[in-house]
Order: C-alpha cells, then sequence, then structure tokens
C-alpha cells in the first residue's frame, strides 16, 4: 500500500544549451545536437519499425494496431519521434500505443522548456503538453490524435508499472539512464515483465550494450546481438524474442485464470473487424461506444426508450464527484485515474464550455469522522495539491478539477460521432451465440436479428430483464433530485432578509447532498439514497430533505426556501453490493463452476488456463452515483478488450471490477451460485 501518490521531482540542470541534465544521475536525457537522429537510429530504426509499420494492413475496415514500450519516458522524446515515424509510415486505419513508464516525471514547465529544442516536433510536443496528466502515481492514458495515438504513461518504479500493466508488446524502447548509474532500474524482475508483455517475434533496441542488460534480456529468452552504436558510441544491444511458450491470456492471467479478459485465441492470429453492438444509452453506453468509435470500430447502439440518457444519466446537471479516500486501495485508485481521466476527456470534447463546466468542489465533511478521514488525508499528503487540497482555512476538501456537466449533452457529444448508429425504442428481446468466427453474436430485437462480433451490456438495473444473461447482484437505490428556479430562491430570501450572494455558488458544494452553480437560472440540488425504494414519483417528502439539505449547504436559516415552486425527477442508481462498478468479459456461472471447482477446496490454487465460454460478451453497469467519474475510463477500457490493445487500468483494479468476482467468491466459499 502506497502512502502518498506524489512523486519525487526530477533534479534538473539546465545546461546553456537548453538541454536538460539530470544531477541525481548524472546523465542526460538526450543529445543536445543530435537527440533526434539518436533517437531515430537507436530505437526507430533497430526495431526495424518503418518496415514493420508498413505491412500492417491497410484494409480501412480493420483494426490494426501496434504497441511499443519503453522504460523512462523522460522528456517524451522518443514517444514524439514514434508518433511523427508512425503518421508517416503507417496506414491511417492503424493506431499506435506507445506505453512508458517515469518513476521522476517533470512538469509541464520542464516539458515545455525540454522539447521547445525541438521545432520539427512542435505539433506533436504541443499535444503532449496539452494533454500532459496530473502528477499523481499510477496509470494514465492519453489519447491523442482522435485516439489514434494513444499513450500511456505509468508514473512510478519501472518494474512496478510493467507488473500491472496487461498489454502485449511488439517492440521495445530500452531507454533510461546507463545502467552503471541506475542500476536499480535493470532488475530481473523488470526483464522478467518484459518477457510477460512480449511475444514471440518482440523486438527490442537499447543504446547500451552493458552486460546487466545484454544478460538479463538473454536469461529470459531474447536473442541479443551487438550492433554499432549511434555516433561515436562504439555498441548498442538489439534483438528479438524467438520464441514464447504461453498465449497473451495466459501471460496476462498471473495464476488468476478467472479473471482473464483476454480472448483465448493466440495474440498473432490476424485481427478481425470488430463490429460492436452496444446495449444502453446512458453515460456508460455512450462512452463505450465513443470509445470504440474513437479506435475506429463500427458500433450499433440499441436504446429501448425514446431518447438517450432517459434514466440516471438524464438528471440535468451532474458533477464530477470522485469521494477520494484517506488510504490506497485498488478501487481508490480506480477512482482516482478515472477521475483525472473523465476531467481530461470533459475539457477535451467541450473546450468552449458549453456543457462541462470545471468550477471545482467543495466537499465538506457531514460529520466528525468524516472531518478526521479528512484531515489525515490533508496531513498525508496522500494526493499532490493540484488534485485535492484545504478548502480556504476550513475544514473541507477542494478539487480544482472537478465540475458539472449537462448529462443529457455530454451523451449526444459522445454518441454522435460517423462510427456509431442510434437505435431508439430498440430493446434486446434474446442474445445467442450462433457459430465459431468473428460475428457470432446473434442479437434480436422486436422481429429483427443482426450479427455481432462484440455485445456490451450497459443497461444499469434493466439489466435484470435480460433473462438470457447470468444475473448479476446489481441493485437500485432511488434518487430524487430538485430543482428551484433562481428567482423564487431570491424571493423567498429577500423576504427573510437573507443575501442573495448566497444562492449563487461558483463551484460545486457538496456534504450530505449537493447543489451545482445555477443551471439556465435554476438551483439543481439533491439528490435523495432511497434504499429498498421503488417509488418512481417525485415526492414532497424527497422536495423537503433536498430543499433543507440545499439551505444547510448556502448557510440559510432551516425552511428559508420554497417548497411550492421546485421541481424534481426520480431515477435509479444501478449499484453493486461491494461498491465497484462490475466491468469486463460476463461468463456464465456453471462454467466457471465446472473449470475452478478446485477454488472451493483450496482458495490459493492457481490457474493460468483460461476458458472464455462467452467470448465478445461484456458488461459495464454498477456506476451507482459516480457514473460521470467512473463510466468514461471503464467504456475506454473494454474498447480496449475489444481491440485487444493495452488496458488502461492496472491488473490489480481490473481484479476488482471483473465481473466474475461474485461468482468467484461463491465458490472459493461453497456457497450455492
Ligand atoms: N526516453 C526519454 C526521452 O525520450 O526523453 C529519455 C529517458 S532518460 C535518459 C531516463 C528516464 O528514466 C528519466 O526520465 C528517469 O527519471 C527515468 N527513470 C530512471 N530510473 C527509473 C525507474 N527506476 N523507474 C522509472 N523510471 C526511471
Amino acid at each position: 500500500m502506497l502512502t502518498s501518490y506524489c512523486l519525487a521531482s526530477p533534479q534538473l540542470n539546465w545546461g546553456e544549451d537548453g538541454a536538460p541534465h539530470s544531477t541525481q544521475f548524472d546523465d542526460v536525457y538526450f543529445d543536445k545536437n543530435a537527440g533526434l537522429e539518436e533517437t531515430r537510429y537507436v530505437f526507430l530504426q533497430h526495431n526495424n519499425l518503418s518496415e514493420r509499420w508498413k505491412k500492417l494492413t491497410t484494409d480501412p475496415a480493420s483494426n490494426a494496431h501496434f504497441t511499443i514500450a519503453e522504460t523512462g519516458f523522460g522528456t517524451g522524446l522518443n514517444f514524439l519521434c514514434a508518433w511523427q515515424a508512425f503518421i508517416e509510415d503507417a496506414p491511417t486505419n492503424a493506431s499506435l500505443h506507445f506505453i512508458s513508464v517515469e518513476k521522476f516525471p517533470l512538469d509541464k514547465a520542464a516539458l515545455e522548456n525540454a522539447l521547445k529544442m525541438w521545432p520539427s516536433l512542435q505539433p506533436y510536443s504541443q499535444a503532449l503538453i496539452a494533454h500532459y496528466p496530473e502528477l499523481s502515481h499510477g496509470l494514465h492514458r492519453l489519447e491523442l490524435a482522435q485516439g489514434r495515438i494513444q499513450l500511456t504513461l505509468w508514473f512510478g518504479e519501472a518494474e512496478e508499472g510493467f507488473a500491472a500493466l496487461n498489454a502485449d508488446v511488439d517492440a521495445w524502447f530500452l531507454d533510461g539512464f546507463a545502467p552503471s548509474k541506475n542500476p536499480e532500474m535493470w532488475s530481473p524482475s523488470l526483464f522478467q515483465h518484459i518477457h510477460r508483455l512480449s511475444h514471440q517475434g518482440t523486438s527490442f533496441a537499447t543504446f547500451t550494450a552493458a552486460g546487466i542488460v545484454r544478460r538479463g534480456l538473454q536469461e529470459v529468452g531474447f536473442e541479443v546481438r551487438k550492433v554499432k552504436g549511434f555516433g561515436h558510441k562504439r555498441e548498442m544491444a538489439i534483438g528479438e524474442l524467438t520464441q514464447q511458450s504461453q498465449s497473451f491470456s495466459e501471460r496476462m492471467s498471473q495464476g488468476k485464470a478467472w479473471f482473464n479478459v483476454r480472448p483465448n485465441k493466440t495474440a498473432e492470429s490476424p485481427s478481425t473487424t470488430p463490429e460492436v453492438l452496444v446495449v444502453g444509452a446512458g453515460l456508460a453506453g455512450a462512452t463505450t461506444a465513443f470509445a470504440l468509435a474513437q479506435q475506429g470500430v463500427k458500433v450499433t447502439v440499441w436504446e429501448q426508450g425514446d431518447s438517450i440518457a432517459c434514466k440516471a444519466s438524464g438528471n440535468p446537471q451532474g458533477m464530477l464527484y470522485p469521494k477520494l479516500a484517506s488510504q490506497d486501495t485498488p478501487i481508490n485508485r480506480f477512482y482516482l485515474s478515472a477521475y483525472l481521466y473523465a476531467s481530461r476527456l470533459y475539457s477535451q470534447l467541450d473546450d468552449q464550455a458549453v456543457f462541462w463546466q470545471q468550477c471545482g468542489l467543495e466537499q465538506r465533511p457531514t460529520n466528525a469522522k468524516e472531518q478526521q478521514r479528512f484531515t489525515q488525508l490533508l496531513n498525508n499528503k496522500l494526493y499532490p495539491e493540484s488534485i485535492v487540497r484545504q478548502y480556504d482555512d476550513s475544514g473541507s476538501l477542494f478539487l480544482p478539477l472537478s465540475g458539472w456537466v449537462v448529462l443529457t449533452e455530454l451523451c449526444q457529444k459522445l454518441l454522435n460521432h460517423p462510427q456509431i448508429k442510434v437505435s431508439l425504442r430498440t430493446r434486446l428481446s434474446a442474445l445467442e451465440k450462433v457459430k465459431q468466427g468473428p460475428h457470432r453474436w446473434l442479437a434480436s430485437h422486436q422481429s429483427q436479428q443482426q450479427h455481432f462480433s462484440h455485445v456490451v451490456i450497459c443497461t444499469a438495473n434493466d439489466t435484470h430483464d435480460l433473462d438470457f444473461l447470468p444475473s448479476t447482484p446489481a441493485y437500485p437505490i432511488r434518487g430524487q433530485v430538485s430543482y428551484l428556479p433562481l428567482d423564487a430562491a431570491q424571493q423567498a430570501c429577500t423576504s427573510k432578509n437573507q443575501p442573495l450572494a448566497k444562492l449563487s455558488p461558483t463551484h460545486v458544494l457538496c456534504q450530505a447532498g449537493y447543489v451545482s452553480p445555477p443551471l439556465k437560472d435554476t438551483l439543481h440540488f439533491g439528490a435523495t439514497y432511497d434504499i429498498r425504494d421503488s417509488d418512481e414519483s417525485v415526492r414532497a417528502e424527497s422536495q423537503q430533505r433536498n430543499l433543507r439539505i440545499l439551505e444547510e449547504l448556502l448557510h440559510l436559516p432551516k425552511e428559508t426556501l420554497p417548497e411550492e415552486q421546485c421541481g424534481g425527477r426520480v431515477s435509479f442508481r444501478c449499484a453493486i453490493p461491494d461498491y465497484a462498478p462490475m466491468v469486463g468479459p460476463i461468463a456464465s456461472p456453471s462454467e466457471l463452476q465446472s473449470h475452478y471447482a478446485r477454488l472451493s477446496k483450496n482458495a490459493k490454487w492457481q490457474s493460468h488456463q483460461t476458458h472464455v465460454d462467452q467470448e465478445g460478451l461484456f458488461i459495464n453497469i454498477g456506476h451507482g452515483s459516480r457514473g460521470l467519474v467512473s463510466t468514461p475510463l471503464t467504456g475506454h477500457y473494454l474498447a480496449n478488450l475489444i481491440t485487444n490493445t493495452p488496458s488502461p487500468l492496472e491488473q490489480s483494479i481490473m481484479d476488482k471490477l471483473h465481473p466474475n468476482r461474485f461468482a468467484i467468491r461463491a465458490i472459493k466459499r461453497n456457497e450455492q451460485l
């Protein structure tokens, strides 16, 4: 468990030529005179990238991709050169996935300073700088060039990052400071992970010919050769993995085959063109469809309602509210990285602030225990200040990257993509696996049927109606939100001698409930949290509760605000008993029982034998009150699984979200499935 998500800064010395030098490692980030040529010579040329990219399929319908992984992101120079070359050499339908790890990330200003040395890379470096993530420990996924270039950055120790990764790498850039100056990074376990993440034919190139690196790679099965180094350097090393006995899914499962998310076929088999059905057009469905479309996949969305976002995702104003914990856990890491991802995506989608206002969010403690938790979180400096800080001198937290969203407009924006076709009033009534091969799912609605390669179920509580799917433990929680026109609130305040300024918070306020800054001259606030309550009607009692919460948030005396002009809306959150969404492939419990029954005798039993009886069928539900935080990243994660590209989530997080977790726990406890 980590004690802080904050990272150590690099110790830099800027030479007169403007190039960064690490005083900590006493080494350079790049050669100031020939940095570009060196990167191209060592990493691009010696991984034979141009040739390999030209051979990627040019079929516009296909989903060709290439994955590079690097040790030491530094200034991002290698990444930018690879991006530039990929655009020049690869077919336009292909995407590049670039993974890099960095323990001492440069901040934005340093990055800008370093990259201005390379004017020919300017369009690429500007995009990188604009999307560069917060300096916080963990995995960060950046989508560049409309999703064609996907950068996965691990901020933290290299070995820890590669251990957490679920990806199939085609070429390695083994950079990093010289082994003599940084021997800790080049550990035996780093080489084991390089092997785990490589398939037969994966290549590597490195600027160094040091024995520790060559031997480390040879010991895990790479064939290693020395070749002439760049410029005055005598030698460097290159090579490839000539044999890999395990399939991609076996390599990723790391003994927990029941949490496998990868297809059983080997990664080397030709990629087929996915054609995906997404069921449900709420936030989960819209973000999943969008992420797939950005990766070049054709998506059909079926929505049974008359409009998109017609259920819980249809509240007029939603806030990005992550509820960050005071301790590091896999679930907290998930919410943290999902939150940062969502905030970046909304800013990217709406740079004109039409439906997304990044105004920040103030979280006030609801009781003494929570106050203690906030104090602990701040005192321990668990999060960087750019993510969470104390609000003024109060006991509240402030999250500057947060804000509010007009949900329907967000969903509209996500679904309005040339690769996405939305069919309303279209209810999935049956789903059958009909044959082997690419388009094996036959989905029915009303009297029509259609084949798809993959199906993603994003139907929240309505999933219970799909009786052809395995059951889920999801349950509904009633939430009534309320609206009050500002002028009605102002009149009430004037008549009770209360200052009007209190009615217009400039950022989102959260405590027992929430209120956002006014939208269209109306205050939106709420929401009730009613367990085991299926009443769909707007109730006066719920309005009153919301009004009292609003008064507390705005520091108004009780019963200042009138109920008469208050509007409301009821919807049902979809919750999961362990408060984590269910995201990943669906398997039938009886299949799990038959393959993994040994877990009931030995809960520590390990298996690499993956069985995917429902290959191509996924679920993305259970986002509770946090859909605005969690769905962009889970949608993106599923798109990566469907296109068989690197996961943006750490393995431990993927396991915690895996839909099989309840069945596996029941098997371990010998309980009825
Ligand atoms: N590839 C980089 C570029 O294009 O600018 C240059 C990399 S620089 C020579 C080496 C990088 O490795 C530094 O940014 C350093 O902070 C990082 N590094 C060193 N030790 C590390 C470790 N144990 N884990 C992760 N990153 C590390």
